[in-house]
């Protein structure tokens, strides 16, 4: 899947709803907060098993995959699918099975009493129980070619794009497990991958870092970033530049990986659920919190595999523990 600043598209087809959501409704058995792959599953499964649900989207409805355009790897679709597009079929399967809409951004909650509590700017909805699928977002690097480029060169995930770039020569930024990883993973299509870290050693761990020093594919350009990216229709070029000597270079590449870490969206939820030291959140058992009752799914609890398809197997595996949860509860 390769990103791509598409985000227009998927709100172009909000207006496809089958079912408009009943304004003045605000308690429901479930409240999903966040609509990519992990909250909408969790919609489809929670509706189905009879449960009155509601998401809350917030603003930009679809999570990352709104932000890529061809998705090859999401089974069911024999030729792919834009990213947009799977978003949009997604949320239609939601409402088909009846849960509840609404695109509003979530502002607090309090997950103190039950029934737990979702605010929005206008609105104070309840739910039985909640699931927490507000994802994570790739850290950027900020630069103004990384925009310009993102979907056309520039990427922040190996395993979605790395088909795209056979026989190329690339770059990976980032130091970190991920940054190894996807340099690694990269070889396999790429004629030369250059691995470009601002320091002169690696946070990997050792192992990956023996694995990546042994593959003569990768080029490590230490105590170096990227300053700029250039091209035209797609990215051709990085200027590379040494922050110790001030050396700049520049390498004609046809694809940039960022692999500088990940984001979880957790501010929200910081004094009420257990969170890790980069603020993923810590899942007791399966997919329940510390907090009874509350339960996450996906990127927002997952550093590792980060895909939509394992989000979507979490939201599946979130509503139903949250079924067992409220059939054991004695509120039911
Ligand atoms: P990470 O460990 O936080 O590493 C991020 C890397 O990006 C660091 O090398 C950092 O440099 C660099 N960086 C950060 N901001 C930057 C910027 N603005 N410009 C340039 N470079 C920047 O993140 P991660 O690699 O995504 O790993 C996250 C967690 O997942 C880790 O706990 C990791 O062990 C785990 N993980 C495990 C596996 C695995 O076991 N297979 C695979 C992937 C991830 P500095 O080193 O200078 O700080």
């Amino acid at each position: 899947m390769m990103s791509a600043n598409t985000g227009a598209t998927i709100l172009e087809n909000k207006d496809e709803s089958p079912k408009m959501p009943d304004k003045k409704k605000t308690k429901f058995d479930i409240v999903i907060i966040g609509a990519g792959p992990s909250g909408y599953t969790a919609g489809i499964y929670s509706s189905r098993a009879g449960y009155d649900t509601l998401i809350l989207s917030g603003i930009l409805p679809g999570g990352q995959l709104v932000n890529t355009t061809e998705v090859e790897n999401y089974p069911g679709f024999e030729k792919g699918i834009m990213g947009p597009d799977l978003m949009i079929e997604m949320r239609k399967q939601t409402q088909r099975m009846g849960t509840t809409i609404i695109d509003d951004e979530v502002v607090d909650v309090d997950f103190r009493h039950k029934p737990f509590k979702v605010l929005t700017a206008s609105e104070e909805y309840e739910g039985r129980a909640v699931i927490i699928a507000t994802g994570a977002n790739p850290r950027k690097l900020g630069l103004a070619g990384e925009q310009t480029f993102a979907g056309k060169g520039v990427s922040y995930c190996a395993t979605c794009d790395g088909p795209f770039f056979r026989n190329q020569e690339l770059i990976v930024v980032g130091g970190g497990d991920s940054a190894i990883e996807e340099a690694t993973f990269l070889t396999k299509f790429a004629t030369t991958v250059h691995l470009v870290h601002r320091r002169e050693s690696l946070r990997a761990s050792k192992i990956m870092q023996d694995r990546a020093e042994k593959n003569n594919k990768i080029k490590f350009h230490w105590n170096s970033a990227v300053i700029d990216i250039k091209g035209d229709q797609k990215m051709q070029q990085a200027v590379l530049k040494n922050i110790k000597t001030g050396e700049e270079k520049t390498l004609n590449v046809g694809g940039l990986f960022v692999a500088i870490g990940h984001e979880p969206n957790t501010k929200l939820f910081k004094n009420q659920i257990d969170l890790d030291n980069e603020g993923y959140i810590i899942l007791k058992n399966k997919t329940h919190t510390n907090i009874e009752g509350v339960f996450a799914a996906g990127d927002v609890h997952d550093r590792n595999y980060r895909q939509a398809i394992t989000a979507a197997g979490f939201g599946c595996m979130a509503a139903i523990d949250v079924d067992k949860y409220l059939t054991d509860s004695s509120e039911k």
